[in-house]
């Protein structure tokens, strides 16, 4: 990542601190996805912002820190026509390494389908990240079986083939989406000095999940089946 001259960032900072009314935790990204993510956080808001808006002018950040406050699930306009006209500054991936890696329509199941779902009932449709199909590996003999990952470095959410199976059922492979979002959407805790993904805030959140007993019952009694046995 291109470093961002550190007085801009603050100059930033401070202008959305002053707009929000509250203290502004400011990171700068170069993302491919998400040019605008908030979070509150104990006392403001965390935001990461994709390094465009460093030469907004004020009647964007205006908007900005109006969009902020209303927890709308949709951006206004202005900050979305902004966006547009920046698209030039997101950097794109290669197009054929990005073919190669996202593959979202399985047999089965379209995990685009189901990202969406689960980012409309549970996120406001606030979350924006890759989703795709694992690699096919043997699962055969194996002991265990990692049904999903998220990546914190690619923000790529992998599902693992053996789930799109016409046995499955839509609220397991739902709720292993939903789990993977959370990952994403809460990004990994640094604390002494260790990554905490599954944090006390994360399982509470979990479990929120309509179906989240029955899908631990499935886990339980289908895993054999999973892993080809
Ligand atoms: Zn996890």
């Amino acid at each position: 990542m291109e470093k961002f001259n550190r007085k801009n960032v603050s100059h930033l900072q401070q202008n959305l601190s002053r707009l929000v009314k509250k203290p502004v935790h400011l990171t700068i990204t170069d993302n491919t996805h998400s040019m605008i993510h908030i979070r509150p956080s104990n006392s403001g808001y965390k935001m990461r912002l994709h390094h465009m808006f460093l030469e907004a002018n004020t009647g964007v950040l205006r908007s900005l820190a109006r969009f902020v406050k209303s927890r709308n699930r949709k951006a206004p306009s202005v900050l979305r026509s902004f966006v547009a006209n920046n698209s030039d500054k997101i950097k794109r991936s290669p197009r054929k390494s990005r073919q190669a890696i996202v593959r979202s329509k399985g047999r089965f199941f379209d995990l685009h389908d189901l990202f969406h779902q689960v980012n409309s009932e549970y996120f406001e449709n606030q979350l924006d990240c890759p989703i795709t199909w694992g690699a096919n590996r043997r699962v055969r003999n194996q002991i265990s079986i990692k049904l999903a990952s998220y990546s914190d470095r690619t923000k790529t959410i992998r599902v693992h083939p053996a789930l799109d199976k016409s046995y499955v059922p839509k609220y397991v492979i739902m709720g292993i989406v939903y789990h993977e979002m959370l990952h994403h959407h809460l990004g990994v805790v640094h604390r002494n000095g260790r990554k905490m993904a599954h944090t006390r805030r994360f399982r509470q959140l979990e479990a929120r999940y309509r179906h989240y007993h029955r899908l631990q019952e499935w886990k339980e009694k289908n895993l054999h089946r999973l892993l080809g046995r």
